[in-house]
């Protein structure tokens, strides 16, 4: 039916925006990855090529996601498509980022701008001049938007409005076609407005996109917009808009000269043969066709001595708009000058359009036009088309087979697989690379000195399981036979090892590349939240003492002089009147790769958006020079593995069931919070979670929150440890991490509550043997094992909310909300 269009085109050439909606390619791939591009996006898998409508194809990470937007720049993170060439584009698509259910991120709300020459930038509005665009409720559902009016642009950019905290991901298609007129602006006297028996008839330029004023420049509008106006010029096939709204008009007493002058400007020097003009004919109410009209050609400086007139047959029986066809006898142009000669008191056109083909010097410099009409009457050029038509067509024709012939293979490769569903296979690969995502090594494949190791003060808590998993018989084939095509993007050899740390170095340094200075960055950094991050001069700290050391470096307990005019209002940190305040400074340690420097900005970035009474509060940062810190409200008991098992030693009894409870419903009530956010934590438990006063409880270390996305579908291999007693079983498997996966950790979290933190979770299971446990979750044949039931927890807790948790089925296990209630209900 594309032929359909054109023919329709080629007899009727008003362009009717009701035939031209076709999609532009972001789906079918025509539009190449290197013409899409972004503002800024969250991490390499969730980068602007991955915004392509209906497209989740592995690759990625499901969508094109920025980074958090800020309260300041939510409208400047945008996804631009570069379409090559002037397109008329008549509907857009919007689709979230579900990521085979583990995202949940899409834009309830979008702008979007454009441009036709990469510089001058437009933000389209409606009829109306709404510029906000509802998009989509939820992360499946493709969410169509009719532009109406329809743009003519090259360049389109998707500029999702966020909330400050909401993490937003899009996919997106383009529809219309080709805009064969060539036609960048056009240049009129804006038009006028008539009082056609006491009613107002407005006859402006509603949706022009150009400089406004008496004289109307360097836009397109109504002139262009695909839409004929009807022949009673005081209706409209618009619903709910003004008398006259389809025509720019005139009345020839404000033109002594008798014309109206129009100016149109196009994207090339062209030889042009016709010109039409729509143009409403009602007499009876003083409005005519034009009488005469001169066109003169302008291809460089000057303007052709010849100017083109025509004299269209005056219409004195039908009041019909009317289609009139000017000739322009090939004259060759790159801006046309028309002047419409008054034939009646009012002069109204609704619609403008040209037939032109391309110099044949410039047939290569561009994009061949579609138009059939197109003449090109070289027969050498016609035979060069001729035989690059061929070698496409024979170059397709190779692609289609080596393409079909690796889907034969791949498809032979799964029949041949033992055990494992599809799904499975296909995420392990994903998932021996997502335990990459943290830092690099140093350790060979059989050591484990890693830096995290190395520093992390509970290393025990943590390890790397892909050799352990790999002991499992589902998973010891695939590990094998899915490495090769996972390294193939970086090392290209397969004689390199597995695990190589350069890869996942190149491969982090690429994603964050370019952005790593110290000024630059706390620049930017601060730059983008101002309303919630300051910078605190350093000298007013003073060091107290150490409180611990973390994944980062130190974390020390100081006095902060004047830190009371950095809190808001709201803060939750209990202002005590004493000044000065005690604050917890975490720093980064001098030596730390860029890697680490990169995650520790993020963590901050992440921090400064959270705000929750059980969710430890970001105060202030010094990122003008090194040392990196980041300043925390001061939780006084330290964290809550420490402290239970400090109280199981010295003072059980001071430590009720209800006060335990109130504690995990605390650490609940923040996650519910995150969850809000669509924040998946990934590394939740006591050891995570600081005591302050009074027993509050606030959910720390965001070290690992921010690779939501990085982990999910990280296409290198690498290693990292990983608290695997408290992830769930297909976060180890899969590389799954979600807020189901989260609620998992809260499970073993409040086992490890109620049993006062007194041992670690499955401590009879070597590391071995939890991997082990977790493949009999996947196996789901009643063997896999339960941390057991604490002596103080009631059965109905275990029963119905801890075990609830580590249900196998992730959509089974409950919310935050609902833990919550059933905490509170269990103590009532
Ligand atoms: P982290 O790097 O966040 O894991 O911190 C390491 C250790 O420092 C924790 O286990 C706590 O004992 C201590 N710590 C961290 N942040 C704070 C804070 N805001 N208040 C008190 N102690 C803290």
């Amino acid at each position: 039916n594309k032929c359909c269009f054109l023919i329709a085109v080629a007899l009727i050439p008003c362009v009717f925006a009701e035939m031209c909606r076709y999609p532009l390619g972001m789906t079918s791939g025509q539009i190449q990855d290197e013409d899409i591009s972004a503002s800024s996006q969250w991490s390499d898998s969730t980068a602007a090529r991955f915004g392509r409508l209906d497209s989740d194809n592995g690759d990625g990470d499901g969508a094109w996601c920025p980074d958090i937007v800020s309260e300041s720049d939510e409208l400047k993170e945008y996804l631009q498509v570069d379409l090559l060439s002037l397109r008329f584009i008549t509907l857009v698509g919007t689709q979230g980022r579900h990521a085979d259910g583990m995202g949940n991120e899409f834009a309830r709300r979008y702008r979007i701008k454009y441009s036709r020459d990469g510089r001058n930038w437009v933000g389209w509005q409606d009829r109306s001049g709404r510029q906000v665009i509802e998009g989509n409720r939820n992360a499946y559902d493709v969410v169509l938007k009719d532009l109406e009016p329809p743009i003519v642009a090259r360049f389109v950019r998707f500029m999702p409005i966020t909330d400050p905290s909401m993490i937003v991901c899009m996919r997106v298609e383009l529809y219309g076609c080709e805009w064969l007129d060539g036609l960048m602006s056009y240049s009129i006297p804006d038009g006028h407005q008539m009082i056609y028996r006491g009613l107002d008839v407005f006859f402006n330029d509603s949706v022009y996109d150009g400089a406004a004023g008496e004289r109307l420049a360097k836009g397109l509008g109504q002139l262009t917009d695909g839409t004929l106006g009807l022949d009673d010029f005081l209706h409209s096939h618009v619903h709910g808009v003004w008398p006259g709204y389809d025509y720019v008009g005139w009345s020839n007493k404000t033109f002594p000269k008798g014309y109206v002058e129009m100016i149109f400007e196009f994207d090339r020097i062209r030889n042009f043969t016709t010109m039409k003009v729509h143009c409403n004919n009602m007499f009876s109410r003083g409005v005519r066709l034009f009488r005469q009209v001169t066109c003169f050609f302008r291809s460089g400086s000057e303007w052709d001595a010849d100017p083109v007139t025509f004299r269209p047959a005056l219409e004195h029986l039908s009041q019909r708009a009317h289609l009139v066809s000017v000739p322009l006898g090939d004259h060759t142009a790159r801006t046309i000058r028309c002047r419409f000669h008054f034939g009646g008191q009012w002069m109204l056109f609704s619609e403008v359009t040209f037939q032109s083909v391309f110099l044949k010097s410039q047939l290569f410099s561009g994009l061949l036009p579609e138009d059939p009409t197109h003449k090109v009457d070289d027969s050498k050029t016609r035979i060069l088309i001729g035989c690059l038509v061929a070698i496409i067509a024979i170059l397709a024709t190779i692609i289609f087979i080596i393409m079909w012939r690796q889907v034969w293979q791949k498809m032979l490769e799964k029949a041949s697989r033992r055990l494992l569903d599809e799904e499975l296979t296909a995420r392990l690969a994903i998932q021996t690379q997502a335990f990459s995502f943290h830092h690099s090594f140093q350790s060979s494949e059989n050591s484990s000195t890693s830096t995290y190791e190395r520093i992390y003060p509970l290393q025990a808590d943590y390890q790397e399981p892909s050799n352990l998993i790999r002991k499992l018989p589902e998973f010891s084939q695939s590990t094998e036979h899915l490495g090769k095509p996972l390294r193939g993007k970086h090392d290209g050899s397969d004689a390199a090892p597995h695990y190589a740390e350069a890869d996942i170095i190149s491969l982090q340094e690429s994603s964050d590349s370019g952005t790593f200075s110290i000024t630059t960055f706390s620049t930017n950094l601060l730059a983008g939240s101002e309303s919630f991050l300051r910078e605190f001069p350093r000298e007013k700290l003073t060091f107290k003492e150490k409180l611990g050391e973390g994944q980062f470096g130190e974390v020390h307990l100081c006095e902060a002089e004047g830190m009371k005019d950095f809190l808001d209002e709201d803060l939750s940190v209990e202002a005590t009147g004493e000044s000065p305040l005690l604050v917890a400074v975490k720093t980064l340690r001098e030596d730390a790769k860029k890697n680490a420097r990169n995650d520790f900005l993020k963590e901050i970035r992440i921090m400064s958006r959270l705000r929750d009474p059980n969710i430890v509060r970001l105060l202030a940062v010094c990122v003008d020079k090194e040392p990196l810190c980041m300043i925390t409200e001061y939780m006084e008991n330290g964290d809550l593995n420490q402290f239970l098992s400090h109280l199981f030693s010295c003072d059980f009894l001071f430590c009720s069931y209800s006060q335990m409870i109130a504690m995990a419903a605390q650490i609940a009530s923040g996650m519910k919070y995150l969850s809000s956010l669509n924040f998946v934590h990934r590394d939740l438990a006591t050891r995570n979670c600081l005591v302050g006063k009074n027993h509050t409880i606030k959910i720390a270390d965001f070290g690992m929150s921010r690779n939501l996305y990085r982990g999910d579908y990280f296409r290198i291999q690498g290693r990292a440890v990983l608290p695997i007693r408290w992830m769930s079983w297909e976060s180890i498997l899969l590389g799954k991490f979600t807020m189901a996966s989260d609620v998992w950790a809260f499970g073993v979290t409040l086992w490890e509550i109620l049993t006062l933190c007194k041992q670690q979770p499955y401590s009879h299971l070597s590391d071995e043997q939890v991997i082990e446990n977790t493949g009999e979750f996947f196996r789901d044949q009643g063997k896999q094992v339960y941390l057991p039931q604490p002596p103080c927890c009631p059965d109905g807790v275990y029963n119905n909310l801890m075990l609830s948790c580590w249900r196998r089925n992730a959509k089974e296990r409950p919310s935050f909300q609902q833990i919550q209630t059933q905490l509170k209900e269990s103590v009532a």
